[in-house]
């Protein structure tokens, strides 16, 4: 039976590190959270994020704009906060209405103030292996790994799910640990030969949006299971692995909810103490 792969714990002792180095840092570290329009599952995770900013001794900016406001002026928006040099971080809650491209409007934050690690100098920078400010999930992921002590170095490393803000990125992460890395996706399913790749796993992380995707069955025995899915069943949460059956072989596995997700915010607010140690010079 699996170990459980908690984040909350993880969490917590990351936490005490945060608060230890803001009380090193000159002045009171600043988030500036930036949603635009009324939308209510937003304002939830910005309520959530702005008690854990508070608990750690940072300052959240909460800056709330109209709907119907043009990418121009988000855009005019986002290079005051850039030139404010009260300000350590900036993130944009999703999600944001039609008329704005989350994309464009990624570039125009600061390199050095992109907590969300999203603006194109900092994901390349990971390429390098020389990244600052490291997008939240891949970074959860990779310390939730470094909780289990397996060594990365060779080992047979598959993500499931390549988005731009979990798995690519994360596929460069474990690069630089010496992992093999094979990345699936929706290709890799149309081709029947997802569970060929799974089954091979001796480290699993699949981060796609789909329920029960990855079946029990196919996981390697002793396998290291992450699961970053987060899908709404019956107002419940689960995960894209059957965690039931997968539990049963794997040798460590990550709860849903309860894996990631606490780990995820963490790391934003490590990225703003980073942000704000990199402005201080
Ligand atoms: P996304 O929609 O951007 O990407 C989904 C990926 O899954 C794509 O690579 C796609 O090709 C792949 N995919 C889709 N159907 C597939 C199939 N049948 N077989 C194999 N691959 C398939 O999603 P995302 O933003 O990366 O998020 C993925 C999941 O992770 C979502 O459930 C999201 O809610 C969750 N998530 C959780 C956290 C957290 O903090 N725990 C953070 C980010 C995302």
């Amino acid at each position: 039976m699996a170990k459980l792969l908690e984040g909350k714990p993880v969490a917590e002792k990351i936490k005490e590190q945060i608060k230890q180095d803001v009380q090193s840092l000159k002045n009171k570290p600043v988030l500036a959270s930036v949603q635009v329009g009324d939308n209510a599952g937003a304002e939830a995770y910005a309520k959530s994020q702005n008690k854990i900013a508070l608990s750690l001794g940072i300052e959240y900016q909460f800056h709330k704009l109209p709907e119907n406001i043009t990418e121009k002026s988000l855009i005019e928006f986002m290079q005051k906060l850039n030139t404010d040099k009260f300000v350590n971080g900036i993130i944009v809650q999703m999600p944001l209405p039609q008329q704005i491209d989350y994309k464009r409007i990624s570039q125009y934050i600061s390199p050095d103030k992109d907590v969300e690690g999203m603006h194109p100098s900092n994901i390349g920078q990971i390429i390098f292996g020389k990244a600052q400010l490291i997008p939240c999930t891949p970074q959860a992921v990779m310390e939730l790994l470094a909780q289990t002590g397996v060594d990365l170095y060779g080992k047979e490393t598959v993500i499931v799910g390549h988005s731009e803000i979990v798995g690519k990125p994360l596929a460069l992460l474990l690069l630089d640990k010496f992992a093999t890395v094979t990345v699936c996706h929706i290709g890799t399913s149309k081709a029947g030969k997802l569970e060929e790749h799974v089954n091979k796993a001796e480290i699993l992380i699949v981060a796609v949006g789909k329920v029960g995707l990855i079946k029990g069955e196919w996981i390697k025995e002793g396998a290291v299971v992450v699961d970053v899915g987060i899908n709404r069943v019956n107002d419940k949460i689960v995960g894209d692995v059957e965690f039931e059956a997968a539990e049963k072989r794997a040798s460590w596995i990550t709860p849903v909810p309860g894996g990631v997700g606490p780990l995820t915010v963490t790391m934003l607010m490590r990225n703003l103490v980073t942000a704000a140690k990199l402005q201080q010079g």
